[in-house]
């Protein structure tokens, strides 16, 4: 809650735009051989010698995507870095390089800046990227960020989401729901706090859930694992609608079909404990939560030796003919159709 802070506040006009970029970008360091000029010129200049290049965007908005009253801004300037690597990365490729974008009203001082950019400068530390430059500008109702990520990957090691066979195995990274239980919290605490300011809410039995909203991290981790396993996906996705909007894009891109087993769905014990408290069925929650930036992938049965004793991975299901449907196999051994609940920003 920025306005609350009792601390500094410098407004943006006393540096004018370019003393601005000049004072979040001076900690920006370039550390991959790619890039050859980053911030500060009319463009930054890259060099990925026989590399495939991937690009992705994404556009955050204020009121949309985020709530300023309980996501702080460093975090905040992680997470718009993290959700475009996550997208770098479910293509099978190398995250290098993102651009960020600001509009920025003028409620915001300095001050709040520059803890979006601590974000900032913390996420391209702890990925290994290069922050290569942007654009800055004022708006006149809230905050805007777009991040544009870049990456490299070798010819033909990119994995779309068409690729998908008959027969192959389903596996997701991680677990499941977790992000979406712990903005329940949050949005909990929120309402608890509106009534009482003086209310100190006790969030220990949350600190998973909650990190997972508002500090997620994307899986660098898993394309370098994959290698190293000798397993290329025959189709990835990130997911961050929610599992079955995911697995509907795999199976209508690589005209399949596919049997989902509700048994197999891995979740953390804090969000079952959760999802008991609120009322909340755990599967729906890993079907439609979102935001878990973990990464949906498709194998060959040949390749299930390779992956079987990683604790990273689960084997959630298998494809199957585009005729038979796209299917939830539940614990009670019934079959429910997988239906589309993503787009939640615009039905909100
Ligand atoms: P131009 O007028 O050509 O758009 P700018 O003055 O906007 O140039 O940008 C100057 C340099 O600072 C460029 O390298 C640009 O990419 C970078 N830059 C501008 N805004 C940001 C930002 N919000 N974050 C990171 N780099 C930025
Ligand atoms: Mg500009």
């Amino acid at each position: 809650m920025i306005e609350d802070k009792n601390q500094q506040r410098t407004q943006l006009s006393d540096l004018g735009e370019f003393g601005l970029i000049d004072h979040l970008t001076q900690n920006f360091k370039i550390t991959q051989s790619s890039t050859v000029k980053g911030i500060g010129d009319d463009a930054a200049v890259l060099n990925f010698e026989n590399k495939r290049v991937v690009v992705t965007t994404d556009l955050l908005v204020e009121g949309v995507h985020f709530d300023l009253s309980y996501v702080p801004l460093k975090h905040l300037g992680y997470k718009s870095i993290v959700v475009n690597l996550s997208d770098v990365f479910a293509m099978n490729a190398k995250a290098t390089q993102v651009t960020v974008s600001i509009a920025v009203s003028n409620r915001f001082p300095l001050e709040a800046l520059e803890e979006l950019y601590a974000g900032i400068e913390t996420a391209a530390n702890v990925y290994g990227i290069d922050v290569i430059g942007g654009d800055t500008t004022s708006s006149t109702t809230g905050l805007l960020i777009s991040v544009t990520a870049l990456g490299e990957v070798e010819a033909n090691e990119e994995v779309y989401r068409n690729g998908a066979k008959s027969n192959d195995l389903l596996v997701v990274s991680g677990d499941l729901g977790a992000a979406y239980m712990g903005l329940q919290v949050l949005e909990r605490e929120k309402e608890v706090y509106k009534v009482n300011p003086n209310n100190q809410p006790d969030l220990e039995p949350y600190t998973y859930i909650i990190e997972r909203q508002l500090k997620p991290e994307a899986r660098k981790d898993i394309p370098v694992l994959l290698a190293e396993l000798g397993v290329k996906p025959t189709a990835m996705i990130d997911v961050s609608d929610g599992l079955s909007s995911e697995i509907i894009h795999i199976c209508k891109q690589s005209e399949v079909g596919c049997d989902l087993y509700e048994e197999k769905i891995p979740l953390d014990p804090q969000v079952i404990s959760t999802c008991e408290e609120f009322d909340i069925d755990s599967t729906t929650v890993a079907l439609n939560g979102g935001e878990d930036y973990e990464l949906l992938f498709t194998i060959s049965q040949d390749d299930y030796v390779k992956i079987k004793a990683n604790p990273n991975l689960t084997v959630i299901g298998h494809m199957k003919q585009a005729s038979e449907g796209m299917h939830l196999v539940t614990r009670a051994d019934t079959r429910i159709p997988i239906k589309a609940q993503g787009w939640k920003n615009f039905n909100a």
